[in-house]
């Protein structure tokens, strides 16, 4: 049987998975279906401690993840990790997403919805800001730089 109501989150770091447990915690799956949509590989990680992964201090990039997407989907969280939002359409209560490994874009229908995609850090109009091999620091990656 489907749950009542549907709670879209966008974001699947810090603010969007605190709000997707949350609302977990408040209400079982037969109460509330929450459908999860994070761009990139990984969930609930330490945007802190990526500068010490980068310098070596931190050795496993794990280290830094507090929950993984298959924690979250084990508590009935619907977690679509290599997926981006990319249209809300308030009126119509829906997300347009796009799989970034496949292509594919679908509409996911929400009764309540959580953005929760960050900020994007300002870059100081510094000589050689943008010069070959200066790269900002935000989200996870797969590698290190
Ligand atoms: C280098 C660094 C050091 C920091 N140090 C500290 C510290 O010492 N103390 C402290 O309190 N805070 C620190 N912070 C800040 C802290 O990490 C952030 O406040 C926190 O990560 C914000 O969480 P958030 O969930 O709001 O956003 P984010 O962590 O930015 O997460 C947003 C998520 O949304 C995803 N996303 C964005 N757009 C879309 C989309 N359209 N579709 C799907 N997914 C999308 C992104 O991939 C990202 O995973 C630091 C941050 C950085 C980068």
């Amino acid at each position: 049987m489907a749950a009542a109501e549907r709670l879209v989150v966008i974001g699947g770091d810090a603010a969007g998975m605190s709000a997707a447990s949350q609302a977990r915690r408040l209400k079982g799956p037969d109460e509330l279906e929450i459908v999860a949509f994070e761009r990139g590989h990984f969930t609930s990680y330490s945007a802190c401690g990526i500068p010490y992964w980068v310098g070596g201090a931190v050795t496993e990039r794990d280290e830094l993840i507090a929950r993984t997407p298959e924690e979250h989907r084990a508590r009935d969280i619907d977690l679509r990790i290599r997926t981006e939002v990319t249209e809300i359409d308030v009126a119509g209560g829906r997300v347009r997403s796009r799989d970034l490994e496949s292509g594919g874009e679908s509409w996911t229908g929400f009764d309540k919805l959580v953005v929760a995609t960050g900020a994007r850090p300002v870059r100081p109009p510094l000589p050689g800001i943008d010069a070959p091999g200066m790269h900002g620091v935000q989200t996870s990656t797969t590698a290190r730089p």
